[in-house]
């Protein structure tokens, strides 16, 4: 299944990638000292591009990487520091790397989507990266506007054992972390991204249909979502449990394995003509849907990821299992969300 070129190049270079930023945190992230310094996030990001863009040269040439992270910032006088050390640990994964490639291999990801292209997240929930909580890498291949392959490296996610908190509990605190990989129909697979477990095993949503018993998930991050209104809606469907708060894609994988019912990304106030980027939805999204999921915007559309490097078309996110789709559209549509 997942032994095409394009499927066996994205989950390895996810697994690579997913290592990388693992010891970036493990090496830059000291605890409270760095609570309010970005560098370590600043550096990941730009590492973890550099080392999927070069992968992605190496086995698949031609194709086109639509990345978050553009090098202007590194290039310049101030970013001496910061190339240095992305370049440092770059060359842990590629020994010969040099920043003048680091800034080139970057700079590939900055253009337009044409057709079809891969689109990468280097560190999903960066804030979550900071504070030691789930955040994700994220790889997705599309063609024609729609999703073909996702991939999710979560690297403190495990599932099966997670118990819906954005934090591991700490008897799983030897977490082996996650990598799910969804194919266009052909499945969501999950296998854990570490030990010697390589086996990969289908995930499919949770069967719950009642809303008053919904598990919601949510961003951690208040500006990126609607506390107040996911608190209305709490109330309009006398719903039980407490939403659960998670960064970054790990949410989608967490939903598609059944241990979440329903995934909110309604409008922030702060933000009301905000769209969502295409490296943020396209492999969440197809893990969802191929495990039996369903994702659309808050009016129902389909997602459209033919529109450039935002979802320009679509307003907010559900994603539900599908049993719940309709009734949570209706409730949201009640709400004026
Ligand atoms: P999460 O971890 O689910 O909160 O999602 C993290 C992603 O939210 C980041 O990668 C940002 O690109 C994205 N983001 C930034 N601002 C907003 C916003 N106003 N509304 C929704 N998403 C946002
Ligand atoms: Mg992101």
């Amino acid at each position: 299944m997942l032994d095409s070129p394009e499927a066996a190049f994205a989950v390895e270079a996810v697994r690579e990638a997913s290592f990388l930023a693992r010891r970036i945190q493990r090496e830059m992230v000291a605890g409270a000292i760095t609570k309010d310094d970005k560098s370590p996030v600043t550096v990941a990001d730009f590492a973890v591009q550099a080392l999927v863009a070069r992968r992605l040269a190496e086995l698949l040439p031609g194709s086109v990487l639509i990345g978050e992270e553009h090098a202007a910032a590194l290039r310049l006088e101030e970013g001496v520091t910061a190339l240095d050390q992305v370049t440092s640990f770059v060359r842990t994964a590629v020994p010969d790397a040099t920043p003048e490639e680091v800034c080139g291999l970057i700079d590939r990801g900055s253009g337009e989507p044409p057709k079809r292209f891969w689109t990468l997240d280097p560190i999903d929930g960066t804030k979550g990266f900071l504070r030691r909580e789930q955040y994700a890498v994220a790889l997705a291949l599309v063609s024609d506007g729609q999703v073909e392959l996702g991939v999710l490296g979560c690297p403190e996610l495990t599932i099966h054992a997670t118990r819906l908190t954005s934090k591991p509990p700490a008897e799983i605190g030897d977490s082996r972390g996650s990598l799910v990989a969804a194919l266009r129909d052909g499945g969501t697979w999950y296998r854990p991204l570490e030990g010697s477990d390589s086996q990969w095993r289908r995930l499919s949503v949770s069967q719950r249909a009642v809303s008053a018993s919904a598990r919601i998930l949510r961003s951690v991050e208040k500006a990126h979502t609607n506390t107040d209104e996911i608190g209305q809606l709490v109330s309009a469907l006398k719903i039980t449990a407490a939403p659960v708060a998670m960064d970054s894609q790990a949410k989608y994988a967490v939903l598609a394995a059944g241990e979440g019912d329903v995934l909110l990304r309604l409008i922030s106030p702060s933000r009301p003509d905000y769209r969502e980027k295409i490296w943020d939805q396209a492999a969440g999204s197809l893990v969802v849907s191929e495990a039996g999921g369903r994702i659309t915007d808050l009016d129902g559309r389909p997602l459209d990821f033919s529109r450039g490097r935002t979802l320009a078309t679509n307003r907010g996110i559900v994603a539900t299992n599908g049993h719940l789709h309709e009734g949570f559209l209706v409730a949201l549509r009640e709400l004026g969300a």
